[in-house]
């Protein structure tokens, strides 16, 4: 079931890494009965099973092959590949550290991106987040949100990855030359740093409330 709407009807939910998409996108997903995609999680999906074929990202055409032939799940905030739950392994560092360098490759952006909106309009509307939601992939969201918080506040909150670390994957995602990491015209900036979760999701939903309800 295709529903032409479902984009208008969405949220999309971008920021680096440790600004809290991930537990703030969750809680808007219940609050407003909308679907959840965390579209880091296909990247990691992706990095995954480039590690576990030993393909670098020279191999990019293989990785894609790969990755059509297997089945790719998202339900209830898990993912799965090949019916197999993988959403703990993915957090890996080293997945975490291939994610992000296969998410530079445009031809993966753009299978995962194709990925991404399928699945998407399979809803009756969407809370997704990662980087390139509101400028990409569903640059017709009817509410767009951008999440900021200061680097040592990021750094706390990602704890399993070093400092260093951290501002070089942001700077990959920042300075890509495909899909990187841009502020909306539209969207609206929420610096998490020094607020409660429910301070901010109760932010993101009243401007639900006006703008999509
Ligand atoms: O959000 P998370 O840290 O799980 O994402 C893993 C990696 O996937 C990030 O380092 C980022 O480079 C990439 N990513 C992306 N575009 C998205 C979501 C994630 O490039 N929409």
């Amino acid at each position: 079931m295709q529903n032409e709407n479902w984009e208008t009807h969405s949220i999309a939910i971008d920021g680096l890494a440790g600004t809290g998409k991930s537990t703030i996108a969750k809680k808007i997903s219940e609050m407003t009965g909308l679907s959840y995609l965390d579209t880091g999680a296909t990247y990691r999906a992706a990095g995954l099973l480039a590690l576990r074929q030993a393909l670098t990202t020279t191999h990019v055409d293989k990785l894609i092959d790969a990755l059509r032939k297997s089945t790719l799940e998202f339900n209830d905030g898990r993912i799965f590949l090949d019916q197999i739950d993988i959403s703990v392994e993915i957090r890996e560092p080293e997945i975490a550290e291939a994610a992000s360098l296969f998410a530079t490759i445009p031809e993966l952006r753009e299978y995962l991106v194709g990925w991404q909106r399928d699945f998407g309009s399979k809803t009756n509307g969407i809370v997704m987040e990662g980087r390139d939601i509101a400028s990409v992939v569903m640059p017709n969201a009817g509410l767009k949100i951008h999440l900021f918080a200061h680097d040592e506040v990021r750094s706390q909150r990602r704890n399993e990855v070093s400092a260093d670390e951290l501002l070089r994957r942001d700077q990959r995602d920042i300075t890509r030359s495909v899909n990187p990491l841009t502020i909306v015209d539209d969207a609206v900036q929420i610096d998490t740093s020094d607020r409660t979760i429910s301070e901010i999701t109760d932010e993101i939903y009243g401007l639900y409330l006006i703008r999509l309800s």
